[in-house]
């Protein structure tokens, strides 16, 4: 069949497809244990889509038990790097020819445009799964500089049991970006996608057998943070924990270690990053498209969104009125529309959490430029138009807390160094831009951002070629490129006398 092109032809195939909840556990689709489920609602009218298993340390218990089985049974994890390539490649081939079923089921479940859902989120999944899967057979182990009559060899090995706890917002790519090097590397997965999201990852692990990846080698748990999110942090056959999330969530993970077994965590959190616009940006225009898209895209719902704009005097004035006028471009639409480009908040909740934040902004002093109104609402859908706030002081709530909406706030300085020490008066850590026609400046200010990644006149760049993650509270280790590989292994050194 070939793929809808219209809103009429997306909501035909909306209405054919059959939605699963279940719990994925040793290649079977289940139940909770506990028989509970929960409703998933779509944001896009309030729809009811499926009953999903809300699993719990039960079905923690039977997954990591059966994960861990399956582990030391060595059937994926000592098969040879270049056959589970093989098989990664034949999932990542799959996960495309059902583009259009997994972009829907994204669409429908956390309400982004249909469009974005197939051309970034299916294909970047995709992407990950494949370059991981490629890179396994071409990484080389070491041998150390010994004496000459011993030999010391440095070799990597699986950890084990990863659980891997996900967010809502890019439900396939974030996890898939834990997958691709943790299955490539021989692990046993025990996936937990957010409870405003499941769909996909569920559907995934269905995608993930018939590729060939073995029964349990892939487990998905739906359910609540606290419940099967937390027995899989406190349970003491997980050797890591891989989550991308909030920072409160995060530093309760790094506590669950503790209380347990001190199973590696590896985070990646959240962000309040900076776009900083020098009065000698190379194109205000540009500069413009760029901090529109980097807070409107995906609704703001994006980690790395460019939720402050740090611009300087001599430019400000017409940089917002181009900004505004940008964001005519990005109101919401029916996110099944082809050309819809800004969608549903995930849910009623997290609209209420963006509307108060404006009010915030208002009441603490900001100006308010534009946006800033629910719309839409006789869909019963949860859509807001993008919001520019200038005015903005750092130390204001809308500048130091992470949003997680469509909401820019615009803050003015003078020169490169107020610049450098309002971008970096955060918590956060994760992204920058800069944007200048100076190239020793725009070195200087890059090299000055405490920030895991910087784009120097562009701004939410990346591939799978280079790592992903922040510093401070953003974060550690980084998902994406071989440094993710770190996070899937151990670093066995073994001493051979000669
Ligand atoms: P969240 O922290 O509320 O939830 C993330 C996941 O953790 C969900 O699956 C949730 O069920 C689970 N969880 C919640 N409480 C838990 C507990 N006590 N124990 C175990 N698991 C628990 O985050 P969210 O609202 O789903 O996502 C938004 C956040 O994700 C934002 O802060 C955003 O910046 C961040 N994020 C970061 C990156 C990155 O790469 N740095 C990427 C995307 C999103």
């Amino acid at each position: 069949m070939s793929s809808p092109t219209s809103r009429s032809e997306w909501e035909q195939l909306a209405e054919s497809i059959t939605i699963n909840g279940q719990a994925m556990i040793n290649g079977q689709y289940q139940p909770a244990e506990s028989g509970d489920t929960f409703d998933c609602i779509s944001p896009i009218d309030g729809r009811l889509l499926a009953q999903v298993a809300s699993c719990d340390y039960l079905d923690a218990n039977k997954a990591v038990a059966n994960a861990k089985a399956v582990f030391e049974q060595g059937t994926w994890s000592q098969l040879p790097p270049v056959k589970r390539k093989q098989v990664m490649i034949r999932f990542a081939d799959l996960l495309e020819q059902h583009a259009d079923e997994l972009a829907l089921l994204e669409t429908l479940d956390m309400g982004k445009p249909i469009k974005f859902a197939k051309a970034v989120d299916v294909a970047g999944a995709a992407r990950a799964i494949r370059w991981s899967g490629e890179a396994i057979d071409k990484i080389y182990d070491e041998v150390a500089p010994t004496a000459h009559d011993e030999i010391g060899m440095i070799t990597r090995e699986p950890v084990g049991v990863v659980a891997a706890i996900v967010p809502w917002n890019f439900p396939m790519i974030m996890a898939c970006w834990k997958l691709g090097p943790a299955l490539a590397t021989g692990n046993s997965v025990v996936l937990k996608p957010s409870e405003k999201s499941p769909l996909t990852a569920i559907r995934m692990a269905q995608i993930a057998l018939d590729a060939g990846i073995p029964p349990g080698v892939l487990n998905v748990l739906p359910g609540f943070g606290d419940a099967v999110g937390a027995a899989l942090a406190l349970h003491m056959d997980v050797d890591t924990l891989v989550f991308t999330g909030s920072t409160k969530i995060a530093k309760q993970l790094m506590v669950y270690a503790g209380q347990s077994n001190m199973k590696r965590v590896w985070l990646e959190a959240g962000g309040k990053s900076p776009n900083i616009v020098f009065n000698d940006a190379p194109c205000l225009k540009a500069a413009a498209i760029a901090a529109a898209s980097a807070i409107a895209f995906n609704q703001g719902e994006v980690c790395t969104a460019g939720s402050r704009l740090l611009v300087e005097s001599g430019v400000k004035d017409e940089l917002i009125q181009l900004i505004a006028q940008e964001l005519k471009s990005w109101q919401p639409g029916h996110p099944l529309d082809p050309d819809t480009v800004t969608g549903a908040m995930v849910d009623e909740r997290q609209l209420e959490n963006v509307l108060d934040y404006i009010k915030a902004g208002s009441d603490e002093g900001a100006t308010l430029v534009q946006g800033g109104e629910r719309v839409m609402e006789e869909t019963g859908g949860a859509f807001v138009q993008p919001t520019i706030f200038s005015d903005v002081n750092n130390k204001m709530t809308i500048a130091s807390e992470e949003i997680f909406g469509p909401v820019l706030s615009v803050i003015e300085f003078d020169g490169m160094e107020q610049a450098i020490e309002i971008a970096n008066d955060t918590i956060y850590g994760l992204a920058a831009g800069v944007w200048t026609s100076n190239l020793s400046k725009a070195h200087k200010t890059a090299k000055a951002l405490r920030s895991g990644m910087v784009w120097i006149n562009h701004y939410d760049g990346g591939d799978m070629t280079a790592p992903f993650g922040g510093y401070k509270q953003s974060g550690n280790g980084r998902d994406k490129s071989l440094h993710a590989f770190d996070k899937y292994t151990e670093i066995k050194a073994t001493w051979i006398a000669l």
